[in-house]
């Protein structure tokens, strides 16, 4: 068991005069040039939990600090004298639980998104009896003990991944790691979606194993595609693929440059009896050919990696989804339907908003917005921290 200090011999940090007001009205995070930081301060464990305390000496709340982070304090609870232990984690666990069974009636998805389920720096997905965690900061990382209790209180799961690999943790002064942290895994899970079921690699695929957050989007996507043509760009594991071949499209192709990911949307296409044709190129490449040789669409989706990694190659993303757009733009029939997305945090909607119409143009194209959406509700959002909305997909028709 992790040694937790009780709430009075808890470490204080204290907000300078005048720095309280945002954190008061709602914001989760209290930044580092917002505390006094004296040499105890600076010398306090990255992760540890502090009481949040104002200059008049007013308890604020308890959250967990980290010296070196520009975000300090992350907000666990406004009640100052709130224990964390594992029956505090177990509550806040089962209020995710609570909303996700309200929305969903199956048990796969995004079941803990950080802040907007008051459990900062942390990200849980569910596929049934498995679940897979990321820490993403040094607070979550110490707490991490007890959360796996907490789950085990909560769900029982048989596996529990540990994705501890994002970048972001280097932030925090945190190593990458992978590894099962309980339970075993034998090969490709079991997920389902809109009614279709996935194969997803949880080990060794990308970020968490399954893009749950584009839910609402395939299924606005499959809604369109009954009798047309379908092309899904940088496909993963067929998430967009095989739901447009179960609603009926006449062909679906996939293309990504990943032989895993192929492999995957190909074993989930059988298991759903559909044919997807899966094709393993380079996204532009193909498109390029694709352009070239003539061919069209009734629905193509490109829904990329982010091409924005960070604030530095803001300008060089923008660049990639204008010549994504452009390219995909160019194989849709007219009439037909482009699903263009962004995973970047770092390219705001109405900037990828601007490149895809500037591509549609390049594209000589022209159309209409039918949909323009985030991830869905299994990924909620802390109203205080609207830039972590990073999704954005513009679903349109083309004349
Ligand atoms: N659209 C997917 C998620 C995409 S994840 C879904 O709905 O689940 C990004 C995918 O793009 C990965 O599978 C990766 O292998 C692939 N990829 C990355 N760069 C690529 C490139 N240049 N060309 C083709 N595929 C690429």
């Amino acid at each position: 068991m992790t040694n937790i200090p009780d709430t009075t011999s808890r470490p204080q940090i204290h907000l300078q005069a005048g720095r309280s007001r945002r954190f008061r009205a709602g914001h989760p995070w209290i930044f580092s040039n917002e505390i006094t930081m004296t040499p105890e301060t600076k010398a306090l464990v990255p992760g540890g939990l502090v009481t949040i305390v104002d200059a008049g000496e007013e308890r604020l709340g308890v959250g967990t600090f980290n010296p070196h982070s520009l975000i300090a304090v992350r907000l666990l609870s406004r009640d100052a004298d709130q224990t964390i232990d594992q029956a505090f984690l177990t509550k806040r666990l089962r209020n995710a639980l609570a909303l996700r069974q309200t929305l969903y009636d199956r048990p796969y998805y995004r079941l803990v998104h950080a802040e907007a389920d008051e459990l900062p720096g942390l990200v849980i997905d569910r596929y049934g009896e498995i679940v897979t965690l990321q820490a993403n900061t040094a607070g979550m990382e110490a707490l991490q003990p007890l959360l796996l209790a907490a789950l085990d209180d909560l769900l029982a799961p048989t596996a529990v991944v540990l994705k501890n690999d994002s970048a972001v943790r280097k932030l925090e002064g945190l190593e990458l790691y992978d590894r099962i942290a309980g339970g075993e895994l034998d090969g490709p899970v079991e997920l389902e979606e809109n009614g279709a079921v996935f194969f997803a690699d949880l080990v060794t695929g990308q970020k968490t194993g399954w893009f749950f957050d584009q839910r609402d989007n395939r299924a606005a996507v499959a809604a369109l595609a009954k009798g047309r043509s379908v092309i899904d760009f940088y496909s993963y594991a067929g998430g967009f693929a095989i739901q447009a071949a179960r609603a009926g499209a006449t062909r679906v192709v996939a293309v990504d440059r990943s032989e895993g990911s192929l492999a995957l949307a190909t074993r989930s296409a059988e298991r759903n009896g559909v044919t997807v044709e899966c094709v393993r190129a380079e996204a532009f490449a193909e498109m390029e050919r694709l352009v070239t040789a003539g061919q069209r669409f009734g629905v193509v989706i490109a829904d990329p990696p982010a091409f924005v990694k960070s604030k530095k190659d803001q300008a060089a993303g923008a660049k990639g989804y204008r010549k994504m757009s452009r390219l995909a733009a160019s194989l849709v029939e007219p009439g037909g339907f482009l699903l263009v997305a962004s995973c970047s945090h770092h390219m705001a909607p109405d900037a990828f908003a601007e490149e895809v119409r500037h591509g549609l143009s390049s594209a000589g194209r022209s159309g209409r917005i039918l949909r323009s959406a985030g991830a869905g509700s299994d990924h909620p959002l802390h109203p205080w921290l609207p830039e972590s909305a990073y999704l954005k997909a513009l679903l349109l028709q083309l004349d």
